[in-house]
């Protein structure tokens, strides 16, 4: 390993596509600086707010969660509970240490109470988990954060997650989706402002920050993540990545700075609140008080059965 482009300590880390070695002060330093960076590029949010980071108990989501305090802005944590078994139990536990260890806040949403656990919400839909689990996360996300009063959601999306889910959206030319892809989505219509401060950092590198901070985080990837085809796209940019680093970097900016400005249509919504539940959404009740009607209906037809 080189030398630290910083000082004379042997360097720990190589970042082939900005062509620096760095010792481990200056790794935390130089990353610490992107995030900051980025949060500054995007005007994601300032000192003044009360930020709210989603974690699960990954790298990802508590080196986030770790680069932000230690830059000093006020940002507690949201730990939804999925009830995936051992999975979720053990993200639990690790996300209550890091919170002791940093003295931040951590609230804790459960599923199970809230609605049902994913194992048994995919039972009853005939759709992959990862999409229920994306809808419950967005709103229990979105409801907490207002009735908690936090102005800023985080989080921890990194360089490879947005990649993959840009060749997703490039694959299927999926405009409306790509229109949406941007590192900050704007509060309104019933929505708490959403932003993405590791989107220009890649999943390695996230990694050794992670690692280097000290940070006793969740290694297991959740069960149903096995087969997405999110993980073989970043499969194949990485691949891409290795013979020309750089690509995935400037695949996302210069889509965010030269295509998504092309495809800017404004497109209007129509969106209203539920009228169960009362968040936003496009039609008169939303999929998440559907979803718990048709848990209670099927709950009410077995009990007919026995
Ligand atoms: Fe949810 Fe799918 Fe992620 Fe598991 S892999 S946490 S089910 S979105
Ligand atoms: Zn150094
Ligand atoms: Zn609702």
């Amino acid at each position: 390993m080189r030398k630290c482009a910083k000082c004379s300590e042997k360097g720990v880390i190589y970042l082939p596509q900005h062509r620096l070695a760095l010792c481990k002060t200056h790794y935390l330093e130089w990353f610490e600086n992107r995030v900051e960076k980025t949060v500054k590029t995007f005007s994601m949010f300032s000192k003044k707010d009360d930020i709210l980071v989603a974690v699960s108990g990954g790298k990802d989501s508590l080196g986030v969660w770790h680069a932000l305090w230690a830059l000093g802005y006020k940002v507690d944590g949201l730990y939804i509970n999925l009830g995936i078994g051992e999975y979720s139990e053990l993200s639990e536990k690790k996300a209550k240490a890091f919170a002791d260890k940093i003295g931040r806040k951590l609230h804790v949403v459960s599923l199970k109470e809230n609605i049902a656990d994913i194992p048994t919400l995919k039972e009853l839909q005939d759709r992959p988990a990862c999409s229920i689990c994306g809808t419950l996360k967005r709103y229990y996300m979105n409801l907490t954060a207002k009735k908690l009063g936090y102005s800023v959601i985080v989080t921890g999306h990194n360089l490879d997650d947005e990649c993959a889910v840009l060749m997703g959206n490039v694959l299927s030319w999926n405009i409306e989706y790509l229109v949406r892809q941007y590192p900050v989505l704007e509060e309104g219509n019933g929505f708490v402002r959403k932003v993405k401060p590791l989107c220009l950092v890649s999943e390695k590198e996230s990694a050794m920050y992670a690692f280097l901070s000290g940070i006793d985080f969740v290694e297991d990837e959740c069960p149903y993540s096995v087969g997405a085809s999110s993980i073989n796209y970043k499969l194949l940019m990485s691949k891409i990545e290795e013979e020309s680093p750089g690509t995935k970097l400037r695949f996302y900016l210069e889509f965010i700075r030269k295509v998504r400005p092309m495809l800017a249509i404004k497109k209007d919504l129509h969106l209203r609140p539920c009228q169960v539940c009362g968040e936003p959404t496009t039609s008169d009740v939303c999929s998440v008080c559907r979803l718990r009607m048709r848990l209670e209906n099927s709950k009410a037809e077995m009990r007919r059965d026995f």
